[in-house]
């Protein structure tokens, strides 16, 4: 497997990577296995500072990252230096929090005594990381982790190695101890290798279905504990009432954030018929404004796509959906420009039977649906075999969240704009995947609420309940 980072801008070869050997394998996972015994004996205290100072080094050293970050997967420097941004702001909230998230539970119970839960580190954890937000995602599993005491391995994309590197270095350069986090060119046997091997007790993943299908199958194998983060087809409903042009100022950005690659985006918008024709014609207007160029110029507006794979693959599905009965209203043209772009693209009419209906569109591609009724709006966004996020514009809020309340997806944002920030959970149902990374959730998701129950001697009048037997043996 290679390395590379390809500067999918200038098509430039910028450095490769071998792949890691067993023995680097080897010797991260007794690191890791160590640390996991040195953490269960140190103050969460001295983590919390050393995340507090990576995070002051993610932002000491923002325009490195955000620079490596644009060269290596194409997105617009200012979308880079945000995505920085917010890595530092994970960082120190978990930094502010998890102790107190971590604090021993209370349970009432009719047991005599006290009960406890009290959350504690399970070992390394194996996390398997994408391309669109290199940085970020690192992060969701880091912070938490770190504080609970959960060394991790990283398996990052084979187009990011360079962010990837990037930013296990800022965090060993930060101070945290050897093993906290080590990045590994991996290859695909070696991650499932690392997943099946005792002294690894789960896996986080986020990526398609294909890999979060294959990581949890061996995750499982091995009994091994999994969250997966996965594709979506977020809906963006528009309903009567919604403030046209704030619908607007909103939607296009919602597609091309990232360049439309991003499991968030907005892939499907839902709108009634009496606000359909004013919707396409501004998104129609709003996507022929952006600028495509250098993604590292302040002036560009639409980035190139990550590599020239994946915008082959989405030409071929844009064919595809056309080939099946979808109408172009604006978009799919060439642009004349040597790097990785794919024009911002409109489609409607796309039948229940068309494939883009069903599969993943990761691009700057909108699909639009017009609706006469809320019901057909809420029938329609469920028509998805995802379950990941999701907009609705209501003019009422209260109404809004009637509707989100319905939509089977992890996060739905009512006339708003969509957020990721530490405290907020983030994750989906159905293929989409399992678990939640962020806030209190995703501090919790590797680990273990062990049940503690103290008394200082047995009721052994009352022995009703209890799992020791009644009968008077004397
Ligand atoms: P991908 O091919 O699944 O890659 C994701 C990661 O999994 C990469 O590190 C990849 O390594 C690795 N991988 C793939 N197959 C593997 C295997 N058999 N064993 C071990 N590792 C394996 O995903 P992608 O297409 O690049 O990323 C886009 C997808 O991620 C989209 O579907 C998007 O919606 C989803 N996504 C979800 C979220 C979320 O939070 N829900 C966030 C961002 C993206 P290689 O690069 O070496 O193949």
């Amino acid at each position: 497997m290679a390395y590379q980072t390809i500067n999918p801008y200038t098509n430039e070869t910028v450095k490769e990577y071998p792949e890691a050997t067993d023995q680097q394998l080897e010797e991260a996972l007794q690191n890791g296995h160590e640390l996991y015994h040195t953490f269960k004996t140190q103050d969460i205290k001295e983590r919390a500072e050393q995340l507090r100072q990576i995070a002051a080094n993610i932002r000491e050293r923002s325009t490195e990252l955000a620079r490596t970050c644009t060269i290596e997967m194409g997105k617009l420097l200012a979308e880079a230096e945000g995505e920085v941004e917010l890595c530092a702001v994970i960082a120190d909230w978990y930094a502010d929090n998890a102790e107190e998230l971590l604090k021993p539970e209370e349970i009432e119970t009719g047991a005599n005594g006290k009960a406890e839960v009290h959350y504690q580190s399970t070992g390394v954890i194996m996390m398997v990381e994408p391309w669109n937000f290199p940085y970020y995602q690192i992060m969701r599993v880091f912070a938490p982790n770190f504080m609970v005491g959960n060394p991790m391995i990283l398996k990052h994309a084979s187009n990011t190695p360079s962010t990837a590197q990037l930013m296990a270095d800022v965090i060993s350069e930060a101070g945290a101890p050897k093993g906290s986090l080590t990045n590994l060119f991996l290859n695909y046997d070696q991650v499932s290798k690392a997943i099946a091997d005792p002294r690894v007790q789960g896996v986080a993943l986020t990526g398609s279905e294909r890999s979060g299908s294959t990581v949890a199958k061996t995750a499982g194998e091995h009994l091994k504990k999994s969250t997966l983060e996965l594709g979506g087809m977020d809906p963006f409903i528009v309903l009567d009432g919604a403030n046209m042009d704030e619908v607007a100022d909103i939607a296009w950005r919602s597609r091309l954030y990232n360049c439309g690659q991003e499991c968030t985006s907005s892939k499907r918008f839902i709108v009634m018929e009496n606000m359909y024709d004013e919707f396409v014609e501004r998104l129609k207007d709003n996507f022929s404004k952006v600028k495509p160029g250098d993604p590292l110029d302040e002036a560009t507006t639409l980035a190139p796509m990550n590599t020239k794979k994946a915008k082959e693959k989405l030409q071929e599905q844009v064919d595809e959906a056309i080939k099946a009965g979808a109408h172009v209203v604006y978009g799919n043209e060439p642009i004349d420009l040597p790097g990785q772009f794919f024009m911002p693209t409109i489609l409607t009419d796309v039948d229940r039977d068309n494939p883009a209906h069903t599969t993943e569109l990761f691009g700057p591609v909108a699909v639009v649906y017009k609706v006469s009724t809320e019901e057909e709006a809420i029938k329609l966004a469920n028509d998805s075999s995802y379950g990941l996020g999701g907009t609705v514009f209501a003019g009422d809020s209260e109404h809004g969240a009637e509707v989100a309340e319905k939509i089977e997806t992890g996060m739905v944002f009512v006339n708003n704009i969509r957020y990721s920030l530490p405290e907020l959970p983030f994750g989906g149902v159905k293929r989409s995947g399992y678990g939640r990374e962020l806030s209190k959730l995703g501090q919790m998701a590797f680990v273990n609420e062990k049940l503690i129950m103290k008394a200082d001697k047995p009721d052994m009048d009352n022995l009703a309940g209890g799992l020791v037997s009644p009968v008077d043996l004397g």
